[in-house]
């Protein structure tokens, strides 16, 4: 292939707007995926993402296109995440790329995560093709959106075709668009190779796979090959597409985008982000790479087996091969023994991560509450990081105490300001500004701690806007308050595990709430149990859980076997999520119970 004829291209959009449809009309109308085997969304080939409706990781694909000038072309598409959490997953995907389609929804506008997603692709000096989706809803409004896309993203509109994803019309002029306006990539292909790793995973038959993006030179099977930040050398064995069905080739050339295999055993010689290059005669300097993403919220992961420890560490060194937002380390808990400190760019991405490793990995997992950082500046003049409660020092040697804030943006019908406001002034926050979109629509900014937005703010937000509003944020600094840790206890001993940092107005509520939700949650045993909410040692809330009366299986009056069975596999089920903490048995739900108790 020559250089001129390839396109490299990312689709870009708020979650929902289309992304993942657009990218599956493209395979159909490319000829790319035949017809008996499409399914929607097809790029989201994670059982997790089929689930939930969204796309987690990113996805490249090698597809043919006839364009209309004549010429075939050779583009590579990749596919990326709509959510907050997963912008890490967006600015590696567009590192690849010459070109970004920006899809937004024509009955809902530009939302918080278009503009981020913009600022991404700008800052990669991408050219950007706005495209107007789902213009088969009666509630679209393409003509509106047109004048959102050029004032609030300053991009002229005038040309965006007007498509429907769902139906395909007018999906071809966004090929089109995309050969015309796209650049072609322009590395040399004489040059050292310069490949940018963008993605990788581990394939348990054949090691490490790296995907990467050719930017000088070629690759061919047998070169020998060097990361260049980490200095291993390796054999190419296999290289090749995806289809997005996996197509071996003999040669990845320059502008293409590919997957490289060399036997790779040891996850750590491969980084995302770093440039392969050759061995012998290697490039004078690495691509730029990547910037480093800061965890926003951390909690602890414990196996419900301890025998799995092992198996969780290996799970998470795998998953953090494409994933350097993921931190860990070991740690260990009194309650919960010994497990690991894991960092995360949101709740979300928490979520995604935990429910990954129990059905890739196949281990059960107690997660504790999610904390942000705190910084705890001591009578001594020094600070230290805390990312778990139970982790601050004694409250006699705390100075004071200082927290993240972000800056919020929030876009919305104008219709739910008020609800908004209060939301965000209950949550803490401090109003900073408001714009208008267009008359309907406004851009709301705050600035919050981001402790009240890992805690509930979001669901709050959807709730009070009947889902209308789009949230969106950076950290921006910490700033003092007045913050205590809570601890919580059960049967009398404090469970670290259960630990929070709150703000000191909303302990006593939050520490009767949390008494409460604990008492619904943890079953009764032969004994009573009290639950307290305390701090500094003082006690603040109470409940107490009832001793277990009645033996549940006489209730089956002997006869009925199966009945009996069941009952007994129906607790079975349950305890296999408990965790004996001291004498008591803990549900998982349990550990999450300091999170959205109303
Ligand atoms: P993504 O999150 O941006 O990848 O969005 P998806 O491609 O998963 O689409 C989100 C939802 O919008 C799905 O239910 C799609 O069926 C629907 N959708 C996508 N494109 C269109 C369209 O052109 N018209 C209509 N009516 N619905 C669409
Ligand atoms: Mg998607």
């Amino acid at each position: 292939v020559d250089q001129k004829h390839i396109r490299n291209f990312s689709i870009i959009a708020h979650i929902d707007h289309g992304k993942s449809t657009l990218a599956d009309r493209i395979l159909e109308i490319t000829d790319t995926v035949q017809n008996r085997e499409m399914k929607e969304q097809l790029l989201d080939s994670m059982e997790l993402e089929r689930e939930r409706g969204i796309t987690i990781k990113l996805n490249a694909v090698q597809l043919n296109y006839r364009a209309k000038d004549g010429e075939t072309y050779l583009l590579h598409l990749i596919d990326t995440p709509g959510h907050v959490d997963f912008t890490y997953e967006v600015s590696r995907s567009l590192a690849a790329c010459e070109g970004a389609v920006l899809v937004v929804d024509a009955a809902q506008g530009i939302e918080a995560q278009t503009l981020a997603n913009v600022y991404l692709a700008l800052d990669n000096d991408l050219e950007i093709l706005p495209v107007i989706n789902k213009i088969d809803l009666p509630s679209a409004q393409p003509d509106l959106v047109k004048q959102e896309i050029e004032n609030v993203i300053g991009l002229p509109a005038d040309e965006a075709p007007l498509i429907s994803a769902k139906s395909g019309l007018h999906v071809e002029d966004v090929l089109e668009q995309i050969i015309k306006q796209v650049p072609a990539p322009h590395g040399d292909a004489s040059a050292p190779l310069q490949a940018l790793v963008f993605d990788s995973l581990y394939d348990a038959y054949r090691g490490v796979i790296a995907y990467v993006r050719i930017k000088e030179g070629e690759v061919k099977i047998g070169d020998k090959i060097r990361f260049m930040a980490t200095g291993a050398e390796y054999e190419v064995l296999e290289l090749g597409v995806h289809t997005p069905k996996e197509v071996k080739k003999n040669i990845l050339h320059c502008g293409e985008v590919g997957w490289i295999a060399a036997s790779i055993k040891s996850v750590k010689d491969v980084r995302v982000g770093d440039t392969i290059t050759f061995a012998e005669r290697p490039a004078a300097e690495p691509l730029s790479g990547y910037r480093q993403l800061n965890p926003m919220v951390y909690c602890g992961l414990y196996p419900i087996d301890s025998a799995k420890y092992n198996d969780l560490r290996d799970a998470l060194e795998k998953l953090q091969l494409n994933d350097a937002s993921l931190h860990f380390e070991a740690e260990t808990s009194q309650a919960l023994g010994f497990g690991f400190r894991c960092g995360f760019l949101g709740l979300l991405h928490m979520d995604v991560i935990q429910e990954r490793i129990e059905r890739e990995y196949n281990i059960d997992l107690i997660a504790t509450a999610p904390s942000v950082v705190y910084h705890a500046y001591l009578t001594d003049g020094s600070m230290t990081l805390v990312d778990n409660p139970s982790m601050l020092p004694d409250v006699s040697k705390i100075d004071h105490i200082e927290e993240p804030f972000v800056k919020a943006s929030i876009m919305s019908p104008t219709e739910y300001i008020g609800p908004i406001m209060e939301l965000c002034q209950n949550k803490r926050g401090f109003y900073k500004d408001m714009v208008y979109l267009d008359d309907t629509r406004v851009n709301i900014i705050y600035e919050l701690p981001l402790g009240e937005i890992v805690y509930d703010f979001f669901d709050k937000l959807k709730s009070c806007t009947r889902g209308y509003a789009s949230l969106d944020y950076e950290l921006i600094g910490y700033q003092p308050n007045k913050l205590v840790k809570m601890d919580i206890l059960l049967n009398s001993d404090i469970v670290d595990a259960l630990s929070t940092i709150v703000h000191r107005d909303f302990a006593y509520h939050r520490g009767k709430a949390i008494c409460e939700k604990l008492k619904k949650l943890i079953p009764r045993q032969q004994f009573e149990i009290p639950v307290q909410a305390a701090i500094n040692g003082k006690i603040i809330a109470r409940s107490d859980i009832k001793a277990l009366r009645k033996n549940v299986l006489a209730k089956c009056y002997g006869g009925d076997i199966s009945r009996k069975k069941k009952l007994l596999e129906k607790q079975k089920e349950g305890k296999k999520r408990m965790k004996s903490v001291g004498s008591v048995e803990v549900p998982q739900e349990a550990f999450m119970a300091v999170l959205s108790m109303d």
